[in-house]
């Protein structure tokens, strides 16, 4: 039971870090497979992704584990004997830790949808409202008021929820229509080995047939002109059939580039709503909400401290709480303020913050004694100089900015002016204690 929880708590923690795709591919089939004496074994599928995770992931594994069981020393991986195993079935308890879709075993086969999404677990405010009505009225009428319905926004603000919760909706009060949950990406592939096994007419039959296609992440059709094709043939017939469409983007059909013109236009023909960042009430309505559902309480706090820190999006809302939820439940203990805040630091560091370029050029600016204006300007007056250089360098070292944008940002310089700012600094700092000390003091200034 431990093993699998840690390891449950692990992946949430490197599903927020990584791609749903980079993650499917090294994360797939993992688990622990022993711990002993602070020695965490992992069994993997295949060497290809011992290899990886050994090279790309293993600092990462080594730093979360050690933050939910202090005494582990070291990591290694261990090829699982008899290759590819399928995952056996969790406790339901398990499965609500993080949103690891290959082990989201109760999908129903005839829908693709999973239950776990519905309306009465989706917190509405304004930051979602336009987009909650819109899917109210769909469900009440389907095919018949708005089609398609377009919903668009940023990653883990809800989409797919919202999506799925009108398939769940439909199906509960209208068990007769048939109603299809698909990821783009998926579809994509279909069509691809569709024409490879010349069963495109089939695969088309297929999806004319539902009464409701809900397709997630649209974008991925960007580029894709033949499964561009096929699809506005399916969407065509379905639309002439007042079957309902909804289909979900990170953004919205003007923005999407290399989308054939009559798809955008069909894109257009509906409804569109956005769903754009909860506000700090919101936040905290979501994670109270959260708290219930899972049947745990912690401080209000502790609540606050994750609602006022956690701002990207509600996905990071659950990947904290699924942290403190492990470490209660391993504990044995609800985590007091200090702990919580101990245990979500790699969530919440400066660096993870949206102002956190901003952060970097007024704390590096009032160190150096100089306005923001003066650091960001291209005099070359030479009080400036060095700050400048210092904050190009924490720009590309804490936050991977691209150097072409942090040359705009000083005066529009270009990008090698950047690259020189970055290397002179990383040199200086092997032989220049002085410097060494400067940045110890910067560092300092902006974690605090
Ligand atoms: P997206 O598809 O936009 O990337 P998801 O639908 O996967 O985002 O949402 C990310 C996580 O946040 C999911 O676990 C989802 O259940 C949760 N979530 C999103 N929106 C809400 C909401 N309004 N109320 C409650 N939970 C939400
Ligand atoms: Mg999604």
């Amino acid at each position: 039971m431990e093993k699998e929880e840690i390891w449950q708590s692990v992946l949430a923690q490197i599903q927020l870090m990584t791609s749903p795709a980079n993650f499917a591919t090294w994360f797939q089939n993992t688990k622990i497979s022993s711990i002993e004496d602070g020695k965490v074994v992992i069994s993997v599928p295949n060497s290809f992704v011992k290899e990886w995770l050994q090279q790309k992931y293993n600092k990462t594994i080594l730093k979360i584990l050690k933050n939910l069981v202090p005494e582990t020393k070291e990591v290694s991986y261990q090829i699982e004997k008899g290759g590819l195993k399928v995952i056996e079935k969790k406790p339901r308890e398990l499965l609500s830790i993080g949103q690891l879709t290959f082990q989201e075993l109760e999908i129903d086969k005839k829908t693709n949808l999973n239950p776990r999404y519905t309306f009465s677990n989706f917190v509405v405010g304004s930051f979602n409202e336009l987009a909650y009505a819109a899917a109210m009225a769909v469900v009440k009428n389907p095919g018949q008021v708005y089609n398609p319905f377009f919903v668009y926004g940023g990653v883990g603000l809800g989409k797919t929820h919202l999506l799925q919760a009108i398939g769940n909706e439909i199906i509960k009060n209208l068990p007769k229509k048939k109603v299809r949950y698909v990821p783009c990406e998926k579809f994509v592939s279909d069509v691809i080995l569709a024409i490879k096994n010349h069963q495109i007419e089939d695969l088309k039959t297929f999806y004319q047939n539902f009464d409701v296609l809900l397709i997630d992440d649209i974008q991925f059709l960007s580029g894709k002109e033949k499964t561009q094709e096929e699809f506005f043939y399916i969407f065509n017939t379905l639309y002439e059939k007042n079957k309902q469409i909804v289909i979900s983007s990170d953004r919205p059909p003007k923005a999407i580039p290399a989308l054939a013109e009559r798809l955008r236009s069909r894109f257009e023909g509906g409804i569109i709503a956005d769903i754009s960042l909860p506000d700090f009430e919101t936040r905290l309505a979501i994670l109270k909400a959260k708290v219930e559902e899972r049947g745990v309480s912690f401080s209000d706090e502790i609540l606050n401290y994750i609602a006022t820190n956690i701002k990207k999006n509600i996905r990071e809302l659950e990947g904290a709480l699924n942290i403190l939820v492990t470490y209660q439940k391993l504990n044995k203990k609800v985590p007091d303020f200090q702990t919580a805040k101990m245990l979500l630091k790699n969530l919440i560091s400066p660096f993870n913050k949206i102002s956190s370029v901003k952060k970097i050029i007024k704390t590096v600016a009032e160190f150096y004694e100089i306005s923001e204006k003066d650091l960001l300007s291209n005099s070359r007056r030479k009080e400036y100089v060095k700050p400048r250089q210092i904050a190009m360098y924490l720009l590309r070292k804490e936050l991977k900015c691209s150097f072409p944008f942090i040359g705009r940002k000083f005066g529009g310089k270009d990008h090698t002016t950047a690259i020189h700012a970055y290397n002179k600094v990383e040199n200086s700092l092997k032989t220049n204690e002085e410097l060494v000390e400067e940045l110890k003091e910067i560092y300092e200034r902006i974690f605090s």
